[in-house]
């Protein structure tokens, strides 16, 4: 199903513009023609940003600037996508996570519910996420599986992701995905995929010797960014607001992640390479996450465009061209 920009869809607000996400949705909606504004928190322009995207500087745990700059722009879309992006680190700055991935993010749901009325209807897509299934009983998961968060992470996007139903329920159009683990080489090298790559690239080119890691055995569902960034077009697009969860379905280990990018850089022996930290463990850690997204193909037409091997593949070989560079 090819996506069209919805009628009158002309100015979308997006908040954490300068990560991954933000990044790539900021490409997709300056493609459609769509006026795009961010918030970010200082006055150097993130990179991979398009040319004519309007920056506003702001922290989105300053509640009332979010206001200020929402009332500015006057949206007809916006996107909530700043967050304490890891777990890990979630577990370190509990109450930096909670300010941010919850309080400032209930606090802009709440201010899109105020400002949008039917002359002026603003649409809100949440990222959401599998974290908040915790360590779920059930394999694949999908939108009924029970929400039981087991990191501060996981909690606060779980109470957003509830708000976000309340809003719904009350009238507003506000989306929530439920996303699973989501690569590319924009990926910061604080999540094992892209720390697997580049330390990969790095030993290949005789930078690095080893590779440290925490729980090999861990299995999750990695996905394609981009693949994921076109999900919240179509969510934001379709007549009826709902949750989805956004998912490949297919659940590798790390130590299958780490075989795979060592196979992109031609190396098959890899064991020698590879060492266990015990203090890269979690506290707890999920054994599995993988979903299930009936959901978003048939109800929006979503569907992965990148495999496994070709998301390893995509990312070794932007950080091995990094390291060529002079
Ligand atoms: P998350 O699933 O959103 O927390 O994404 P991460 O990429 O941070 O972690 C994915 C899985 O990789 C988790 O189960 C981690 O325990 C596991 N893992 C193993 N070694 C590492 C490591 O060195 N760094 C990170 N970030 N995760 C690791």
């Amino acid at each position: 199903m090819r996506l069209v920009p919805r009628a009158g869809f002309r100015r979308a607000f997006v908040t954490g513009i300068g990560g991954q996400n933000g990044s790539y949705l900021a490409e997709r909606l300056a493609e459609w023609g769509v006026e795009v504004h961010g918030l970010v928190r200082s006055q150097q322009r993130p990179t991979h940003l398009p040319a004519g995207v309007r920056l506003h500087v702001g922290d989105v745990s300053d509640h009332d600037r979010v206001r200020e700059v929402l009332r500015e722009v006057r949206p007809n879309a916006v996107a909530n996508l700043a967050a304490m992006s890891s777990v890990a680190a979630s577990w370190k700055e509990p109450e930096l996570c909670r300010a941010v991935n919850r309080d400032a993010a209930l606090a802009l749901l709440d201010a899109v519910e105020e400002l949008s009325d039917e002359r002026h209807p603003i649409r809100f897509v949440q990222a959401s996420s599998a974290e908040m299934f915790g360590t779920p009983e059930v394999s694949p998961q999908d939108e009924s599986t029970p929400i039981a968060p087991t990191s501060p992470y996981g909690e606060a996007k779980a109470d957003v992701h509830r708000a976000v139903g309340e809003a719904r329920a009350r009238g507003l159009h506000a989306s929530s995905l439920i996303l699973y683990n989501h690569e590319s080489p924009r990926r910061p090298r604080t999540f094992v995929t892209r720390k697997i790559t580049s330390t990969v690239a790095a030993i290949v080119k005789g930078r690095a010797d080893e590779l440290v890691l925490g729980n090999l055995d861990a299995r999750r569902d990695w996905g394609w960014a981009p693949d994921f960034v076109d999900a919240f077009l179509r969510a934001g697009s379709h007549d009826e607001p709902d949750d989805y969860v956004v998912a490949t379905g297919q659940a590798h280990s790390v130590r299958d992640f780490v075989g795979s990018a060592f196979a992109a850089a031609g190396i098959a022996d890899w064991e020698s390479y590879v060492r266990v930290d015990e203090s890269l463990l979690r506290p707890v850690d999920a054994v599995e996450l993988v979903g299930d997204a009936t959901r978003a193909r048939t109800k929006l037409g979503w569907q992965p465009t990148k495999r496994f091997d070709q998301i390893v593949a995509a990312m070794v070989r932007h950080d091995l061209k990094l390291l060529s560079r002079p």
